[in-house]
């Protein structure tokens, strides 16, 4: 049995890409889990596909939304108790130029991507300290590293991210709290299928030609699967990783290399 069994995970975005992997790949180590995303039907579903074990519970809230955050998260802990690991992976994209960027929609990715965060880990901060232990992994991106054209708010979300990783590692450390960033490449979800319709839309390229241009600078010639990203949660959950906190563990194929 994982030395994982029994701990309860909270995933946001739980339901579907990446978050949909991570909550079954703790699952698949015994670990209770909760989902949590904006919509009943989709969580539900991928509820009813993890085992048993799971005791998969669903709950809904915009994590923009402080309020609707804390009521999710006290129904979280109704069911399963304090939330032992935390995967912070809700998110949206946008890409524009900046000169189009107009507030309202910096504020809708930095409220989803950053507040967003921040406002699920005050969630579980306090129990973990008083437990003296816990795991939190954000999902970030290599946008969260690196700059990029036409994506400025969700570069700019992403290192907040990042940021907030490393500061907070920095303060938890020594309550038995790590702290990580998990920061994928491009990812073979909803996600990407969306970068790739907007550069046909804006290029006119096939989608064949929109994805291979945006595998041009990568070493490794292919997306990234979600099964990848979440076998790396799994890892900075486990007992063996106490020693990793403030990291950024990059999935992308050797583009980015920091
Ligand atoms: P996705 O398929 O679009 O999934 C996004 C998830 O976030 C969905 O489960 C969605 O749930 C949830 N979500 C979005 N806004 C939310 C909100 N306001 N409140 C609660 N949940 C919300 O995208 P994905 O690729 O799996 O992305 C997951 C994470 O990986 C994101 O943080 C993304 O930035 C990051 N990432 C993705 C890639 C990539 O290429 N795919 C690369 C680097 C990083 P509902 O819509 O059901 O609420």
């Amino acid at each position: 049995m994982s030395t994982l069994a029994g701990r309860h995970a909270l995933v946001t975005g739980g339901g579907r890409g990446i978050g949909a992997a991570v909550a079954g790949a703790l699952a698949a180590e015994g670990i209770r889990v909760t989902l949590l995303g904006r919509e009943r039907g989709v969580l539900e579903r991928h509820a009813a596909s993890l085992p048993q074990s799971a005791a998969a519970h669903v709950v809904v809230a915009d994590v923009a939304d402080e309020a609707a955050v804390a009521a999710a998260f006290a129904d979280a802990r109704a069911r399963h108790g304090e939330v032992d690991i935390l995967v912070n992976n809700a998110g949206i994209a946008l890409s524009r130029p900046f000169a189009k960027l107009d507030a309202a929609t910096w504020a809708s990715v930095i409220g989803v991507n950053l507040t967003g965060t921040y406002h699920c880990t005050r969630e579980v901060v306090p129990a973990m300290i008083a437990a003296g232990r816990g795991r939190i992994v954000n999902i970030a991106s290599t946008a969260g590293l690196v700059g990029g054209k036409y994506i400025a708010a969700y570069c700019a979300s992403k290192h907040g991210v990042v940021g907030l990783t490393r500061a907070l590692a920095t303060e938890l450390a020594a309550k038995g709290i790590t702290v990580n960033a998990v920061c994928p490449g491009f990812t073979e979800t909803a996600m990407l299928d969306r970068a790739v319709s907007s550069i046909v839309a804006n290029t006119g390229r096939t989608e064949e030609a929109a994805a291979a241009a945006i595998l041009t600078h990568n070493p490794l010639g292919r997306f990234v699967r979600p099964d990848e990203v979440a076998a790396a949660v799994v890892w900075l959950c486990r007992p063996e990783a106490d020693a990793i906190t403030g990291q950024t563990i990059v999935i992308d194929g050797g583009e980015v290399q920091h």
